[in-house]
């Protein structure tokens, strides 16, 4: 064995590099290993030609400004990280049809009033049963607040407080909507957003349905001026800067143990000696391949057989830069849902589907003018899908084939419902499918999302357990896969909180 160090973080996704960064904040001698030559995971650019692009992120939440930071932003605050956030003014348009099969044609903005105002200008009567949302999804972010501040949860307190989150959180979405009887053509439009927890409205329990709301209507979405390389290179800096110590093109092979206690990591760059792990991977890849296999405890046995067939979403990515501004094309939202129905249990089934209507529209420079060069723009398009497996059964040019038909498909999209013809600008294009996540994140099936959050699974009920959810000693895993879900706020709160949990346990003389 090498050096010793504290905590081995393995994986600088975006819970890695938060976990690292926090581990550094706290005194601890870190060491960061990542497989790929650059951090970031998806949180990374690419360049073609003479354009860079953002590889995934089309909106963060729950970050905040001022005296209104949120969860996030209180860590950034907390870990030293300071990003050139840019505001996202609306929330969405959407063209779609309403559950009822009518045409649907939306822009949403964000911020509480204006999006109540939007939506009761498109579905009469909505107003009412909106405030009463809205005030409900408040008192749940400051139920959030109250039980992830890291002290026990007194119950009276709770009933006190938060007595609409405890009579709703045991339930789904839809039923919370139905409920607060706001009309279905509403909650259509709210539903929009589904895709982002990558659960229906009819699954996904509503504290954790309602509080990305908050967070995206509420307090606001932004974006990183410079793509999220920068953020990620924000963290890389404050984790040098604090004396981490960080190895690329390095893999972690296996995890190895002392008795039932972990010790160390062997990685393709040697064996390194450590008290504690966190590892940014898919806990499915732990038990399967990177540790002995009497040492899986029974629990994450049981929990593996249960989601094998609950991988959450995968993503296929289709990038263009084009030689005309967005201005001059026409192109006047900086985001665009194009679903076939706004039914989202529907949408759910036809995302099984390569071949599914469903595309998202980013525009980047609407809202960061030198996204690229002047006169000139960059797009891309997200495509869903809920089951992976025709990805992986393709042959090389039915591969190739189903890329072109990617391609395709995003012009079309923009010809049919924007009226705008892109064809004669395109300078660069580039497709990225779950099997280009899947090579260069290593998560099972390209998955950025791990487990879908469904009724059984949810955030509530994984965040209720979390000590159990850690029964390695000394390991812990963390990231999309992890017990706070997906996206980018999430696995950043996710990664900060365990590597808070590992730090208590160095405190106490390791578990
Ligand atoms: C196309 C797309 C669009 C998205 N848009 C948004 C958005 O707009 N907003 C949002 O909030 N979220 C978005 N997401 C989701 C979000 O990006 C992810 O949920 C989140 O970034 C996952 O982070 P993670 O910590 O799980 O790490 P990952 O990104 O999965 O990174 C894991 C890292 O660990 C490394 N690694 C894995 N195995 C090993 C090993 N054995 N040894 C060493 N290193 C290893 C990998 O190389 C990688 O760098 C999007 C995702 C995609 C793909």
């Amino acid at each position: 064995m090498a050096a010793k160090y504290d905590v081995v973080v393995v994986g600088s996704g975006n819970a890695g590099l938060s976990a690292a960064v926090s581990c550094v904040v706290q005194g601890k001698k870190t060491l960061l290993i990542e497989k790929h030559n650059l951090p970031g995971g998806v949180a990374s650019s690419f360049s073609r030609g003479r354009f860079e692009f953002d590889p995934s992120v089309h909106e963060i939440c729950d970050v905040g400004a001022g005296d209104d930071l949120g969860h996030v932003g209180l860590i950034m605050e907390k870990n030293g990280i300071d990003v050139d956030w840019v505001t996202v003014p609306d929330c969405y348009r959407c063209i779609s049809k309403y559950s009822d099969g009518t045409p649907m044609d939306v822009t949403i903005p964000a911020g509480r009033e204006a999006y109540i105002d939007a939506i009761e200008k498109y579905v009469p009567g909505s107003r009412e049963p909106l405030e009463k949302f809205f005030d409900l999804i408040y008192e749940i972010r400051l139920a959030k607040v109250y039980m992830f501040d890291g002290t026990p949860n007194d119950p009276k307190y709770m009933q006190k407080h938060f007595p609409n989150t405890l009579k709703t959180c045991g339930y789904d979405s839809l039923s919370v909507m139905k409920a607060l009887k706001i009309p279905q053509k509403a909650i259509d439009i709210i539903g929009v957003y589904w895709p982002y927890l990558g659960v229906p409205l009819d699954e996904v329990n509503f504290f954790h349905f309602g509080n990305m709301i908050d967070m995206y209507v509420t307090r606001r979405a932004v974006v990183p001026h410079h793509t999220s390389h920068e953020i990620t290179m924000t963290f890389m800096n404050r984790f040098y800067e604090l004396g981490g110590e960080a190895w690329f093109n390095c893999r972690a092979e296996e995890f190895l143990f002392d008795g039932d206690k972990i010790c160390g990591v062997r990685t393709s760059m040697g064996d390194v000696e450590c008290d504690q792990v966190l590892a940014n991977i898919n806990p499915h890849i732990i038990y399967a391949n990177m540790m002995p296999k009497e040492l899986v405890p029974e629990r994450e046995k049981k929990l593996y057989a249960a989601r094998k067939n609950n991988l959450s979403t995968r993503f296929s990515m289709i990038y263009f830069a084009l030689n005309k501004s967005c201005e001059e094309l026409g192109l006047t939202d900086y985001c665009v849902f194009f679903a076939g129905t706004a039914d989202s249990r529907k949408e759910y089934e036809n995302l099984k589907s390569i071949d599914n209507d469903y595309n998202i529209l980013i525009s980047y420079n609407n809202i960061i003018p030198d996204a690229s060069p002047e006169g000139t723009c960059v797009i891309s398009f997200t495509k869903l899908f809920s089951d992976g497996k025709d990805w992986s059964e393709m042959t090389a040019e039915e591969y190739y084939k189903a890329k072109d038909k990617m391609i395709e498909k995003c012009i079309e999209d923009v010809k049919k419902n924007l009226n705008i013809d892109i064809t004669p600008y395109i300078e660069e294009v580039e497709v990225a499918t779950p099997m280009t996540f899947a090579r260069y994140l290593g998560t099972p099936e390209g998955t950025p999302y791990g487990f879908e959050v469904k009724s059984w699974d949810g955030v509530i009920a994984r965040m209720t357990d979390i000590e159990a959810d850690f029964n390695i000693k000394g390991l812990r895993h963390i990231g999309a896969g992890s017990f706070f879900g997906d996206g980018y706020s999430s696995t950043w709160i996710n990664g900060d909180m365990t590597a808070g949990l590992a730090c208590a346990d160095l405190e106490e003389g390791g578990k």
